[in-house]
């Protein structure tokens, strides 16, 4: 055990109820998992809280030794932020109460809530909070930085849904924020990711919506581009009902595929339609006739179903890698591009996965939270998914390549949550004039940088004293 570890552990044991794992622990290397594979570390010390004081005696002990220290809720931060070499983990992952009040349609959400905790507990009065589409995924992180899935379009994002967070700031005082206290953390909280603060709890809103329309089709290669066509042009004046997701990839050798189309450059599309279902046919009529009919189907679907439909797509512990950016129109030569690069792909199961913002999402202001600009709807996710360690060049250059062709026909943007860990370069780009207000709210709140394992906004530099 390193000296600084020692020092951290004696400090913090006799009054942390929760675990303290060290590496020769039974529960560490189990608790040391993170999502990505590709971001294993080795943490000196994991302090799985228990409660909102543990959380506050792990921060003052943190900042008091000023060791490196890493925020952990569902542990899927693509940058792999949540675990760090030689330093401690504030683990949330016994923080996972989630209350509602169905008559008002709020809920409070623990810090260590994964996406679903919160869509059981929800429905079970009827009700959804807008997040994302992979259950496992963490809820903190995920809202922290904006938060788009199936009902972004209907509802607006995660963050746009948070009425008040509670967090233990770098000073280790909890602190509330919300539209009476402390606004600047309100606003900088909503896409600012965790630069903040450890979020105990976040206040949402809540909306009725038990059951979906799912529809579905694979579209073979020649069949794309008319479809990213049509996708582009459906898309721009849509009802908030359709949500339409479109996946280039190779496809899978699997039995639900057509023979002529496994291995082949497809375009996988997913439609969701949360309003009426007779009022929704004609939109997703029209927008599968482009598919194969052998491969489309369309059915309703429990909430709980769509949330969890894509969990084993994205299993723990594989290699990740990625890049994305907004356009604010898909022209030729861009899906030109991407269809050609499908076939270049290295692995499988890596795809550009392409989606379109607009909706509620796009009706809340530039500058109303840190967040920021949603007038660039369509939103492009180079996600490289592979196993190999020894493939980790080719599937990182293969990102590299395409997002470098690519970029100058993007509007410059970046979604934080859709980050790798080595673009802190891009920082500044994902808040562009929200900036020097971040800045100022991270000096104000986290002078030391004591939460800097993120998507990070540096604080600034305290002005030397001339006396
Ligand atoms: C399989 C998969 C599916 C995804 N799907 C979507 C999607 O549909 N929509 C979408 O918007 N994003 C999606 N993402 C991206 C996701 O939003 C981010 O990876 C997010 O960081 C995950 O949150 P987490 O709590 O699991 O992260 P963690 O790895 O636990 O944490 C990531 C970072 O968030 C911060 N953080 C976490 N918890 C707290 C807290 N309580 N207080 C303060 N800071 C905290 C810390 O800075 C930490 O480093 C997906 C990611 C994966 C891996």
């Amino acid at each position: 055990m390193s000296e600084v570890t020692a020092d951290l552990y004696s400090s913090l044991h006799r009054r942390f109820k929760g675990d303290l794992l060290l590496p020769h622990d039974d529960a560490y290397e189990d608790a040391r998992g993170i999502w990505n594979g590709l971001a294993a570390r080795t943490p000196g010390l994991i302090a799985r809280c228990s409660d909102v004081s543990d959380v506050q005696n792990a921060v003052r002990t943190a900042s008091e030794i000023g060791i490196l220290t890493a925020v952990r809720c569902g542990g899927h931060s693509l940058a792999g932020f949540s675990t760090c070499d030689g330093g401690m983990v504030i683990d949330l992952s016994r923080m996972r109460r989630v209350m509602v009040d169905a008559d008002a349609r709020r809920a409070q959400i623990a810090g260590g809530c994964l996406l679903g905790s919160v869509d059981t507990a929800t429905q079970k009065a009827g009700l959804v909070f807008p997040s994302g589409v992979v259950s496992h995924t963490g809820a903190s992180g995920l809202i922290l930085g904006g938060g788009t899935g199936w009902l972004t379009r209907r509802f607006g994002l995660s963050c746009d849904n948070v009425e008040g967070f509670t967090l233990v700031t770098a000073d280790s005082s909890v602190v509330r924020a919300n539209s009476t206290e402390n606004m600047d953390l309100f606003w900088a909280l909503r896409g600012g990711g965790g630069n903040f603060g450890v979020v105990t709890e976040f206040e949402v809103k809540l909306h009725p919506l038990t059951s979906v329309v799912l529809a579905e089709g694979l579209a073979s290669e020649v069949n794309i581009r008319p479809l990213l066509r049509r996708w582009r042009e459906v898309m721009c004046d849509a009802p908030h009902d359709l949500k339409w997701n479109i996946n280039l990839r190779i496809a899978p050798r699997t039995k639900n595929v057509p023979r002529e189309l496994r291995g082949r450059t497809v375009a996988s599309t997913s439609l969701i339609w949360t309003g009426d279902s007779d009022a929704g046919r004609p939109h997703l009529e029209r927008a599968l006739s482009a598919c194969n009919p052998e491969t489309v189907s369309t059915k309703i679907l429990p909430f709980l179903t769509l949330q969890t439909m894509a969990d084993s797509d994205f299993p723990h512990g594989r290699r990740y890698y990625t890049k994305s950016g907004y356009f604010t129109f898909l022209d030729d030569d861009t899906i030109e591009q991407m269809v050609e690069a499908v076939a270049t792909i290295p692995s499988p199961e890596t795809q550009i996965e392409l989606a379109y913002l607009g909706g509620a999402a796009a009706q809340v202001a530039a500058d109303e939270t840190a967040f920021g600009d949603r007038s660039a709807p369509f939103v492009i996710t180079l996600l490289a998914n592979w196993s190999d360690a020894s493939a980790d060049g080719d599937n990182i250059s293969w990102v590299r390549v395409l997002f470098n062709k690519l970029r100058p026909a993007m509007k410059p943007g970046v979604y934080v949550n859709f980050m790798s860990g080595d673009e802190q370069d891009r920082v500044p780009e994902a808040y562009q004039e929200r900036w020097d207000r971040m800045v100022e709210v991270k000096s104000r709140w986290d002078p030391n940088n004591l939460f800097r394992l993120n998507q990070n906004i540096p604080p600034r530099k305290p002005v030397a004293s001339t006396l």
